[in-house]
C-alpha cells in the first residue's frame, strides 16, 4: 500500500528517535526506503543502528484506517474516520456534561514535533477548554529542566553546542549512557578523550560509557544529591573552588558551603558507596582541569529526589568555576527525540508557549493576545502526568482521555494500577502510527503518520531548531496529528482554533513565543534550512541566534547564577528484609524509549529481542542462579519474570532491568511512583526488589 514518494532532492529529515536528532533522508530502493545519513553539523554524517534501520519501519504493521470498540468488552473493529470522530466528539461532550471541562485530559509526548505540542496544548486549553495536560517528559526531563531554570534562570538542556565537548579537559557523566543512549554523540567525548581530556561516569551500573571512562564513581542508586555534596565538601577542603567566579557570577555560595561541611568523605562513602580516594580523585581531576563539564543523565533525574540531585551536580561546577565559559557548563542529556522543544510550548501542565508560565498574568496575556481571546479564556494550571493518570477513570475525576505521541503502559511507573485507571475511562483515545500497548486498550485508536511522512521542527538536545521534510507518503486512511485536532476541534464547533497545516502553526508559534525564555520569533523554516539549525532564543530574523546563553551572564534578573541547598535525602522506598536489593532501570543500544517503534524493526529486535535482568554474578551464584534462568522479580506493586544475565560490573546490592517492553514484561510493573516534590517526576530510578528463582515446571 505504500508509494515511492520522490521528495526534492535537497530535502532532508532527521532521525525518528533520540535527540540527537541526526540527519538523514530515505532513499527508495526496490520500491522499499532505506535511511542514508546527510551530512549536518551535528551528526556529522553519523548514524547508529537505529537510524540506519528507520526505514524497515515502514515494513511494520499499521492499522489501514480507524479502530473502534463498540463495548469496553468487545475487541476493536475498523471504521471510518467520520464515525471515529463522532464517537470521540460524543464522548467529550458526555464527559464535560457530567464532570465539567476538566473532565477531559490530554497527554502528549516529548517525540511530537514542535508545531504539534503547540497544538496540543492550545487545543486542550482552548478547544476543550480543560486544565488537565501534560506529557510524558514529566517522565524523563522534568527534574533537569526544574534544576536548571532555578539555577540558571533558564532550562537550556545543553547551554552549548555539542562541538564545545571536545573543548572540556574534563567531563563528569552523572547518571547518563550515551554510548548507547545518544550514541552518535560519542564522536564528541572520542574526540574530548583523543584531546587528552578525562571523563568520569557516576553510575550504579558498569555501563558500556562506565566502562570507556578513565574513572567510575559506582554509587549506590538513589544517592547523587550525597555524591555531589561529598564532591563540593572535598573542593572546600582541599581549596579547589574558584573564588572569583564564585564571587562575580553567582549568589548562594555561603549556605551551601555550610551545608556540604557534614558530607565528609566516609559519609559519602557510608551512603553512596563511593570510596574516598575515588571521591578525592574525582573532584581534583574536575576541579584542576582547565576546563570541565558536567553532564546529567536520568540516573540521578528520575528519582523523588531528582531536583535536589541535579541542583547538587549544579552546585559542583559552580563552586569549580565550571559554567558560563567556553568549554565548561552543566547541561542535560535530553532524551526524547523532541525532549527540549516539547516541554518549551505549552504541553506541560503549568507553562505556555515561549516556556511562559501558566499562572503569570502577563505570561497569559501575552498568549492570550496571540490566540484571540480574553486571558480568562485560558484555564490554570492543572496537575503532573501522574497525578492526571491517577485521576483517570474516577467518577470526580477525567472521564475521556486523548493521548498523542506516548505508550503509557510501557512508558510509565505502577503500570498494572495505571491499566486499571485507564480501563475505568468512559473513553480512551490514541493517536500513534502503531497498535501500541496503550492502542490495544483505548475505545478509539486513530492512526496518525509517522515522523517520515510529515513535515515539522525538532529541537535538539543543543537548543537548535531543525526541520523534518517530508521523504514518504503516508499509507491511505492515515492522517497526521495535526489533522486529527482540528478535525475533533471542528466537530466541537471550534476547527478555527487549530491549523492542520504545520508550517502555519509554526507561524503561530513563532508568535506566541516572542519574548518568552524560549523565543522562537526570529527563526524562520527557510532559516533553518540555510543555517543547517538555528539556536533559541532567536527573537528577530537578523538575530544570530544563540548557541551559549550564558556567556556574559546567567538568565536570572540579577545575571548570576544561584546556588540552592540540595540535601540528600533516603529514596522512597529503602530495603528491608522482604526487598532486601535495589531495582534500577534504563536504555538498551537498540531500543528506544516504550521500543512502539524499535520493537518492529526486525534488525533491532534481532540484536535485543526481550528484555532481561542484569544481576552480578558473585550474588547470582549465591542465590543458585544460572546465566539465561528465568528468575522472579518482585517489588510491592507486582512481578515479573525475566531471564538473568550475569553481569559482574553490577553493584552487589542492585539489579538493573531495561525498560522498552511492555506486557506482562514490562519493568515498569514494579517502579515506584513516588513523586518528586518539585518536578513532580516518578522514581522509576530506584525502589526496593526481591529476586525469587523460578521452579522448572
Ligand atoms: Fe542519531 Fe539517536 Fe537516531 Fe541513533 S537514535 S541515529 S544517535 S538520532
Amino acid at each position: 500500500a505504500l508509494a515511492p514518494f520522490q521528495a526534492a532532492a535537497d530535502a532532508g529529515t532527521h532521525c525518528p528517535y533520540c535527540a540527537m536528532q541526526c540527519a538523514m533522508r530515505l532513499e527508495w530502493r526496490d520500491g522499499r526506503p532505506e535511511a542514508v545519513p546527510r551530512d549536518f553539523p551535528t551528526s556529522r554524517g553519523g548514524l547508529c543502528r537505529k537510524g540506519w534501520t528507520a526505514g524497515e519501519m515502514y515494513a511494520a504493521a499499521r492499522p489501514a484506517g480507524p479502530l473502534l470498540r463498540d463495548r469496553r468488552d468487545a475487541p476493536l473493529r475498523p471504521a471510518g474516520w467520520e464515525e471515529a470522530f463522532d464517537r470521540i466528539a460524543a464522548g467529550l461532550r458526555a464527559a464535560q456534561a457530567a464532570g465539567g471541562a476538566d473532565a477531559v485530559g490530554v497527554f502528549g509526548g516529548g517525540a511530537l514535533s514542535n508545531e504539534k505540542g503547540y497544538a496540543l496544548g492550545k487545543f486542550a486549553r482552548l478547544v476543550l477548554g480543560t486544565r488537565h495536560i501534560d506529557y510524558n517528559g514529566r517522565f524523563c526531563m522534568a527534574s533537569a529542566a526544574a534544576a536548571g531554570g532555578r539555577a540558571f534562570g533558564l532550562d537550556r538542556g545543553l547551554p552549548f553546542p555539542l562541538s564545545d565537548i571536545p573543548e572540556a579537559r574534563a567531563i563528569l557523566i552523572a547518571g547518563g549512557n550515551p554510548a548507547e543512549t545518544l550514541p552518535v554523540m560519542m564522536q564528541y567525548l572520542e574526540a574530548q578523550r583523543a584531546a587528552g581530556g578525562q571523563l568520569i561516569v557516576a553510575d550504579p551500573r558498569r555501563s558500556a560509557t562506565a566502562a570507556m571512562a578513565d574513572l567510575h564513581l559506582q554509587l549506590t542508586p538513589g544517592s547523587d544529591a550525597a555524591l555531589a555534596a561529598g564532591m563540593l565538601h572535598v573542593a572546600v577542603r582541599d581549596r579547589l573552588l574558584d573564588e572569583g567566579f564564585i564571587a562575580a557570577r553567582t549568589s548562594g555560595f555561603p549556605a551551601v558551603r555550610r551545608a556540604v561541611a557534614a558530607w565528609w568523605p566516609d559519609r559519602v562513602e557510608r551512603v553512596a558507596g563511593v570510596p574516598e580516594r575515588l571521591l578525592v580523585r574525582a573532584t581534583h581531576m574536575l576541579a584542576e582541569a582547565a576546563t570541565a563539564m558536567i553532564l546529567s543523565g536520568r540516573g540521578p533525574e528520575q528519582q523523588s529526589h531528582g531536583v535536589a540531585n541535579a541542583l547538587g551536580y549544579i552546585n559542583l561546577a559552580l563552586a569549580l568555576g565550571k559554567a558560563g565559559r567556553r568549554g565548561c557548563g552543566w547541561g542535560t542529556l535530553t532524551g526524547q527525540g523532541n525532549g527540549q522543544g516539547g516541554r518549551e510550548h505549552g504541553q506541560k501542565a503549568d507553562q505556555l508557549p515561549g516556556y511562559r508560565s501558566i499562572l503569570d498574568p502577563a505570561h497569559r496575556a501575552a498568549v492570550a493576545a496571540v490566540w484571540g481571546v480574553p486571558p480568562e479564556r485560558i484555564p490554570g494550571a492543572g496537575v503532573s502526568a501522574w497525578e492526571l493518570l491517577q485521576r483517570c477513570g474516577r467518577p470526580d475525576g477525567i472521564r475521556a482521555l486523548l493521548v498523542h505521541g506516548c505508550n503509557l503502559l510501557v512508558a510509565a511507573p505502577d503500570a498494572a494500577a495505571l491499566r486499571a485507571r485507564l480501563a475505568g475511562l468512559d473513553l480512551l483515545v490514541v493517536a500513534d502510527p502503531f497498535l501500541s500497548e496503550t492502542a490495544e486498550l483505548a475505545d478509539v485508536v486513530l492512526p496518525v503518520a509517522h515522523w517520515a511522512e510529515e513535515e515539522g521542527t525538532m529541537t535538539n538536545l543543543e537548543g537548535r531548531l531543525l526541520l523534518r521534510e517530508r521523504q514518504a507518503s503516508p499509507p491511505p486512511g492515515v492522517r497526521t496529528d495535526l489533522e486529527v485536532l482540528q478535525a475533533i476541534a471542528a466537530r466541537l464547533g471550534r476547527g478555527g482554533l487549530v491549523s492542520a497545516e504545520p508550517r502555519a502553526v509554526f507561524e503561530e508559534l513563532r508568535q506566541a513565543s516572542a519574548g518568552g525564555a524560549a523565543d522562537y520569533a526570529g527563526i524562520t523554516w527557510e532559516r533553518i534550512k540555510a543555517e543547517q539549525g538555528v539556536f533559541w532564543p532567536c527573537p528577530a530574523p537578523d538575530h544570530p541566534g544563540t548557541p551559549r546563553p550564558f556567556e556574559s551572564r546567567f538568565a536570572t534578573p540579577d545575571g548570576r547564577a544561584r546556588f540552592h541547598l540540595a540535601e540528600h535525602r533516603a529514596a522512597a522506598e529503602e530495603t528491608d528484609a522482604d526487598y532486601p536489593m535495589l531495582l534500577t532501570t534504563g536504555r538498551v543500544l537498540a531500543h528506544y524509549n516504550s521500543g512502539t517503534q524499535t520493537r518492529r524493526v526486525e534488525a533491532l529486535l534481532q540484536a535485543d529481542p526481550a528484555p532481561y535482568v542484569e544481576i552480578h554474578a558473585q550474588v547470582a551464584r549465591g542465590l543458585g542462579i544460572a546465566e539465561g534462568e528465568v528468575v522472579r522479580l518482585v517489588t510491592r506493586r507486582g512481578a515479573v519474570t525475566l531471564p538473568a544475565r550475569l553481569a559482574p560490573g553490577m553493584r552487589l546490592d542492585t539489579v538493573f532491568v531495561p525498560f522498552h517492553w511492555g506486557g506482562r514484561e514490562a519493568v515498569n510493573l514494579l517502579t515506584n511512583p513516588a513523586l518528586d516534590p518539585v518536578s513532580r517526576i516518578p522514581e522509576f530510578k530506584v525502589c526496593a526488589v526481591r529476586i525469587e528463582r523460578v521452579p522448572p515446571s
